[in-house]
């Protein structure tokens, strides 16, 4: 299956790296080399990385973690601690250092630095009040995301992927002649 990022931010495209959370999950990254091609397809990360196991381990947990911590907020209740630590201890590690280039800014450095960028990126969206988090309106979906829409009326992860089928459903049901008495 295809990585689709659509969250507005890599924290929260890589947690949706799992899809269907509640019913049916399905692992998108299963081995190292899923992880180094989802940082390659990233826009926001580096152009090419290298995954070993420990720091494929790493990733899983600070994806984990990163998504309680954006599940917390959505539910409006406090972080929950473990994870916190989990976001903030990979914070604090070195980063990735960026270039600017008249093609605009440029992204480098190995996998824990990543890892590092995303916990960063996650804090920073989750640090502030102004950022609209929401889970997808669509049931099954259960990806998060950043909603910049004017007004903050976005319902939908992506339309192509949930918009919409949820739209499709709708219309489907409209049309189903009612049961025979
Ligand atoms: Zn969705």
């Amino acid at each position: 299956m295809d990585f689709t990022f659509v969250s507005g931010n890599p924290a929260l495209d890589l947690t949706g790296t799992v899809r269907s959370r509640r019913d049916a999950p399905l692992d998108l990254l299963a081995t190292p080399a899923d992880l180094a091609r989802w940082v390659t397809e990233c826009d926001d990360l580096p152009d090419q990385a290298d995954a070993d196991p420990a720091t494929f381990e790493a990733a899983l947990s600070l994806r984990e973690a990163i998504y309680q911590l954006a599940l917390d907020r959505v539910l409006g209740q406090p972080f929950t601690p473990p994870s916190l630590k989990v976001v903030n201890t990979t914070a604090a590690a070195p980063t990735l250092t960026p270039t600017l280039s008249d093609t605009g800014l440029r992204l480098t450095g190995d996998l824990p630095a990543v890892l590092t960028h995303i916990a960063r990126s996650a804090i920073a969206v989750l640090a502030d009040p102004r950022s609209h988090l929401k889970e997808c309106g669509r049931t099954d979906c259960t990806r998060l995301y950043l909603d910049r829409s004017r007004g903050a009326r976005r319902n939908w992860c992506g339309m192509e992927e949930c918009g919409n089928r949820v739209k499709a459903a709708a219309y489907r049901a409209r049309k189903r002649p009612p049961p025979n008495p």
